[in-house]
């Protein structure tokens, strides 16, 4: 019998707000544990909860950036649970009435686009973080570092529409870029501020019904939740393989062991007792404020991509990677506005800017290289003033040296040799020094052209124009 995954994601992101979501407390990462707490987001007795507004625009943009309708009028509920990373007992959420929901997301799968659907996007605070790091505490210790608490999350519920742990990454992928076109959250999961949980369940392929789900926590990079979906389904499909049952349960992945298992105490079943929280009033976002916040959409990945292909006629495979994010993006606009051979504006930025951005790590908006210097570049290859491999030297040389092109060449002394008398020098050297390949090209093996051209660059230290050595040389050895 053949099985098939049924997945489903619940994705927290963490706004880029400056503040938290209910107090003043800045949000900034790696501070003194502590030290960016008060007495709201520490829940004590008597305080009470502002909303910060810049949360309610945020999760509007991501709403309309996913097509799901949007509640104009919303509430606050509390989810009531004990943790010792959650001062005030309960955190405050949105449960009944969530800011989003029915929205859609696009992927790229093997057999063309599917959507996946999103149950709900609402807005919540995040909780503490405990520390179990032995650096700092002895072995039945923990400490508590309330510095998250508060922080404003957007939870995004998919459908069981994933099929897949590649269906499952592509979502997720997709769904990052979204945020950090929106500029609504940075979406880095390594450092926590996107992380995902994962409903899993197996079902006979054709169907209909789905089976028990597990739910997988603790996956921190793309690769985690791949590595863990796929380990979770064969477990699930071997159970059912032997006439065993899937239990429902909570799975924590292991990073080291490369296993999912049962997570003990915390959450397990829980009745988190919802009620409308009575400290906040309704969220009520009028229509000035709505369309406020909706002439900020910025252009999206799909439509960026659209009109890149209208517009500049790429590949889709360069497209993929020029829209991938909006700073990328941005530095290809900027290079053809004054450079309009694009593929080649693209190969470049593939290759040589793509090179030294995985090398380095430093951003395309801190690249080295500006979008003017590089279609200065660009054009001196056109204008056949520099070789393309010449061009690449040039390229390293300003990496490391605010100057222009043309100081650059002048330095490197690469200015290509056009001039037919020049190279007529050195084609007549090669001639002279390579009787045999005369010879054999004279004799109908017309292929050592090759060579012989290789032979003349060599000489002219890659300065001749390859093209005017080729005519040089043919007309040469045809004489
Ligand atoms: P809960 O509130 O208990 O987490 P929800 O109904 O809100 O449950 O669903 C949470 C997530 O689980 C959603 O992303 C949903 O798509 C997914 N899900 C629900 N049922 C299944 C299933 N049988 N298999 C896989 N995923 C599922
Ligand atoms: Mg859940
Ligand atoms: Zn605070």
């Amino acid at each position: 019998m053949e099985y098939e995954a049924v997945i489903g994601l619940e994705v927290h992101t963490q706004l880029l707000t400056e503040t938290k979501i209910f107090c003043g407390c800045s949000t900034k990462f790696g501070a003194e544990p502590n030290s960016q707490t008060c007495p709201v987001c520490l829940g004590m007795p008597g305080t009470l909860p502002v909303l910060n507004k810049k949360v309610v625009e945020y999760a509007v943009l991501l709403g309309l950036a996913t097509h799901s309708q949007i509640r104009r009028n919303n509430r606050f509920a509390r989810k009531n649970y004990f943790y010792p990373d959650l001062p005030k007992g309960y955190q405050i959420s949105q449960f009944e009435e969530p800011i989003c929901e029915n929205g859609y997301v696009e992927i790229e799968t093997d057999n063309g686009k599917k959507r996946i659907g999103l149950i709900r996007i609402h807005m919540e605070e995040d909780a503490g973080k405990s520390v179990h790091n032995e650096d700092y505490v002895g072995e039945n210790e923990t400490l508590i570092d309330l510095n998250r608490c508060g922080t404003p999350l957007l939870e995004i519920v998919s459908e069981p529409d994933l099929r897949s742990p590649a269906e499952a990454v592509a979502y997720l992928s997709k769904l990052r870029q979204l945020v950090r076109y929106l500029g609504i959250s940075d979406g880095n999961m390594e450092e926590g501020s996107f992380r995902c949980d994962a409903n899993i369940s197996v079902r006979p392929k054709g169907q209909r019904e789905f089976g028990t789900r597990t739910e997988l926590k603790n996956m921190n990079s793309f690769s985690h939740v791949q590595k863990a979906l796929e380990f979770e389904i064969e477990r699930q499909i071997n159970l059912l393989k032997n006439g065993q049952k899937v239990e429902q349960e909570t799975l924590l992945w292991d990073v080291q062991k490369n296993e999912a298992r049962p997570m003990r105490g915390k959450e397990e079943s829980h009745d988190y007792r919802y009620f409308p929280e009575p400290d906040l009033v309704p969220v009520s976002i009028d229509m000035p404020w709505f369309e406020a916040i909706r002439s900020t959409l910025p252009e999206l990945p799909d439509e960026k991509s659209a009109r890149f292909k209208e517009q500049y006629e790429l590949p889709d495979y360069d497209i993929a990677i020029l829209t991938e994010s909006r700073d990328m993006a941005d530095y290809f606009e900027q290079v053809a506005e004054y450079f309009k051979n694009y593929k080649m504006i693209s190969n470049w930025v593939l290759g040589e800017v793509s090179r030294v951005l995985n090398e380095t790590k430093i951003s395309i908006r801190d690249f080295p290289v500006s979008a003017q210097r590089l279609s200065e570049l660009l054009t001196a290859i056109e204008k056949k003033i520099i070789s393309t491999s010449a061009a690449k030297k040039v390229f390293d040389y300003l990496l490391k040296n605010d100057h222009t092109v043309d100081q650059a060449i002048d330095k490197l002394g690469l200015k290509q040799i056009s001039d037919s008398s020049a190279i007529e020098t050195f084609v007549e050297q090669i001639i002279r020094e390579n009787p045999s390949e005369v010879e054999a090209y004279r004799n109908g093996k017309t292929k050592v052209i090759g060579f012989l051209v290789g032979q003349v660059m060599r000489v002219s230290k890659g300065k001749a124009n390859p093209q005017v050595v080729n005519r040089l040389l043919r007309k040469k050895l045809e004489e």
